[in-house]
C-alpha cells in the first residue's frame, strides 16, 4: 500500500499529472516550496515538508527535507516492531514513496564560465539523501528518481493496488546509479577545480559473462556503454548462432569500423580476421562487394567475420556456400536469405544492426594498459594535404582508388600496406594488405606484394582472360594503388613497389630521406603523393 508519497523535483515535467493519479488513488502528498507550489497551483492537496517535520526550509533551501521526521518515515524497518514503536513515539508517520530528481549539477557547470559558487550551491543534498533512503528501504518504499518513470508506477498502483518488491528493486538500482553518477560528477569537477587533477569515470552496465576470453583459459566479460549513440556492437541483435566469443568482440568491432570508413553510398564489405580487414571492397550490388572483397584474400577468409553496410540478401548468402564464416554483421537480413543461412550452420553467428548507417556517437576511443587509461579522439580524418611529390605527378583520376586504400590503411594494424584496384569504373578492392609488421618494408614485399600475386592468380584463373597470367598481373599491378599507413623510413620500399609494377604510391610523407625516397620514385617512374597524414594503428 502507499499512503503517503514525498515529492521534491527539480525538473518539474510531469509531477503534477503523477500527483493528481496519486491523489486520485488516495496517497496523501508531502512536498517542497517549489513543488508544493506547482501541486497546489494544479489544484492537488500538499501537506509542507515544514509542516511534518515542524521546522522551515532554512539556510537558504539548503534545508528542507534532512529531518527525523522524514528519513524516519522512510528508513524505518516496517517488519519491526521496536522501530514502529519507536516512530509511533516520536511522532513519525511512514512515507511509501519519494519521487525526486536532483539539482542539475552537470547541466550547471557545463554552462560557459560558470563559477565555483553557483556549481557548489547546486550539489543537491537532501535530494540524493532521500533517494537513498528510500532506495535502501526498497522492501518497502518506492524510490522514482526518473519522470519517464511515473507512468507505469501509477498503471502498477492502477491495475494492483501496490507496487511489486521487483519494481521497487529495480528503482531503487536505478536510484543508487542516478546518485552514484551524480557524486560522480561532482567529484570529477571538484577534483578539476579545486584540485588541478583529472578523473575519468566511465559506466559500464549489462555486464554478461563470455565463454572465455582471447584464450580458453581465460576468463572474460563484455559490458555496455550505454551512453553511445549510434552503431554498437552493444545494440546488434543476435538471430542466429552460437554466443559471441571474446575475439569475436574485438574482430567484429574492427569490421564494423571497417565498413564505417566507407559510407553508405555503395554497398560495402569488410572480411576481418584477427583484427585486422583482410578483404574490403565496394561493389554494385552487395554479392560484387562480397566476392570482390573475398578475393582480396580467400585464404584467410576462412573462419573471417563479414560485416556489410547492405541488407543481406540471398544472392550473398549462397556465395558463402562451403565457405566457412564465424560472423556476418549487417543492418538487416532478407528472410530468404536468413533462412538460407540458418541451416547453413547452427553456430553461424548473424547479427543485426539497424543503426549501422548512422554515424558513431562517439568522438573518443580508450584502451586499457595494466595501471592506466589511454584515451583519444577517433582517427577520424583522411588527409591534410594531396601533394604530388614526383617529376610524374599524381594523375586526379587515381585519387578515389587512393582514398579507399588509405581507408584500408587505416582500420590495419601498423606497419601497415595497402594495395587497392579499381576492378571495375567506381568501384574498388584490396587486393592484399601487409600489416602488423615491425618494419614497413616487409609489410611490402614479403606480404602485399607477395600476396597480391597469389590473389590474382585466383581471379586470373576464375575469369580465364585471353592473355598470360605475367601480362594480367603486369597490368593490374601497373594500375592500382599503394598506401601506406606512415611515411617510408628508406628507399627501399619504393624499389620493391617498382619491382612489382607499382606506379602509383600514396604515404603522409614527412621522413628525414624523403628526398631519397622521392628521388627512388622519380628515378623509377612512380609517382606519389603526400597525405601529411599517419594513420598509426596499435
Ligand atoms: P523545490 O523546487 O521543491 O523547492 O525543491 C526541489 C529540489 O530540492 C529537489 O531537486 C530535491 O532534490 C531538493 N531537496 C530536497 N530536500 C532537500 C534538502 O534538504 N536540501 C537540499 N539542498 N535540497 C533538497
Amino acid at each position: 500500500m502507499v499512503k503517503r508519497a514525498l515529492l521534491s523535483v527539480s525538473d518539474k515535467t510531469g509531477i503534477a499529472e503523477f500527483a493528481r493519479g496519486l491523489e486520485s488513488l488516495g496517497v496523501k502528498i508531502i512536498s517542497t516550496g517549489g513543488t508544493a507550489k506547482i501541486l497546489r497551483d494544479a489544484g492537488i492537496e500538499v501537506t509542507d515538508v515544514s509542516e511534518v517535520t515542524g521546522c522551515p526550509e532554512m539556510m537558504g533551501g539548503r534545508v528542507k527535507t534532512l529531518h527525523p521526521r522524514i528519513h524516519g518515515g522512510l528508513l524505518c524497518l516496517r517488519e519491526s516492531k521496536e522501530q514502529m514503536a519507536e516512530a509511533e513515539r516520536e511522532d513519525i508517520s511512514l512515507i511509501d514513496m519519494v519521487a525526486v530528481n536532483l539539482y542539475p549539477f552537470e547541466v550547471t557547470i557545463s554552462k560557459e564560465g560558470v563559477e565555483l559558487e553557483e556549481a557548489i550551491e547546486n550539489i543537491d543534498i537532501g535530494g540524493p539523501t532521500l533517494l537513498r533512503s528510500a532506495a535502501k528501504n526498497y522492501r518497502s518504499v518506492t524510490a522514482l528518481s526518473d519522470p519517464s518513470d511515473y507512468g507505469r508506477v501509477l498503471k502498477e498502483l492502477r491495475s494492483t493496488g501496490v507496487i511489486s518488491e521487483e519494481t521497487r528493486a529495480a528503482l531503487a538500482v536505478k536510484a543508487f546509479r542516478h546518485t552514484a553518477d551524480y557524486d560522480a560528477a561532482i567529484d570529477t569537477y571538484l577534483s578539476k577545480t579545486l584540485l588541478g587533477e583529472n578523473v575519468l569515470r566511465m559506466n559500464f552496465t549489462d555486464g554478461v559473462k563470455l565463454r572465455y576470453g582471447e584464450n580458453w583459459h581465460q576468463k572474460a566479460y563484455f559490458y555496455k556503454d550505454p551512453k553511445i549513440e549510434g552503431p554498437t556492437l552493444a545494440k546488434a541483435t543476435q538471430l542466429h548462432g552460437k554466443e559471441l566469443s571474446y575475439n569475436n568482440y574485438v574482430d567484429a568491432d574492427n569490421a564494423l569500423q571497417t565498413v564505417k570508413e566507407l559510407g553508405n553510398a555503395n554497398p560495402a564489405v569488410a572480411i576481418v580476421k584477427h583484427n585486422n580487414p583482410c578483404g574490403l571492397a565496394t561493389g554494385s550490388t552487395l554479392l560484387q562487394a562480397l566476392q570482390a572483397a573475398w578475393d582480396g584474400d580467400p585464404i584467410s577468409a576462412y573462419g573471417s567475420i563479414i560485416c556489410t553496410n547492405e541488407t543481406f540478401d540471398l544472392k550473398a548468402a549462397t556465395f558463402l556456400n562451403g565457405k566457412f564464416v564465424e560472423i556476418i554483421l549487417a543492418p538487416d537480413f532478407n528472410p530468404d536469405a536468413l533462412e538460407y543461412l540458418k541451416n547453413k550452420s547452427e553456430n553461424l553467428r548473424l547479427l543485426k544492426l539497424p543503426d549501422l548507417r548512422e554515424a558513431f556517437g562517439t568522438d573518443y576511443t580508450y584502451k586499457y594498459v595494466i595501471g592506466g587509461m589511454l584515451k583519444q579522439s577517433r582517427d577520424i580524418s583522411l588527409y591534410e594535404k594531396w601533394e604530388s611529390v614526383t617529376d610524374m605527378s599524381y594523375p586526379e583520376e587515381k585519387r578515389s582508388l587512393s582514398e579507399f586504400c588509405l581507408k584500408a590503411c587505416k582500420s590495419t594494424k601498423s606497419n601497415s600496406v595497402n594495395l587497392a584496384y579499381e576492378y571495375e569504373p567506381g568501384f574498388f578492392m584490396v587486393l592484399a594488405m601487409g600489416a602488423g609488421q615491425p618494419n614497413r618494408v616487409d609489410s611490402i614485399r614479403k606480404l602485399a606484394a607477395t600476396k597480391a600475386i597469389e590473389n590474382l592468380k585466383v581471379i586470373y584463373e576464375r575469369e580465364n582472360p585471353e592473355t598470360s597470367f605475367e601480362d594480367y598481373c603486369q597490368k593490374v599491378m601497373s594500375e592500382c594503388v599503394m598506401a601506406s599507413d606512415a611515411f617510408f623510413p628508406f628507399d627501399d620500399s619504393i624499389i620493391h613497389a617498382a619491382e612489382n609494377n607499382i606506379r602509383y604510391i600514396v604515404s603522409p610523407g614527412g621522413s628525414i630521406r624523403d628526398g631519397e625516397v622521392i628521388a627512388a620514385a622519380n628515378r623509377l617512374g612512380v609517382s606519389m603523393v603526400f597525405t601529411g597524414m599517419r594513420h598509426f594503428l596499435h
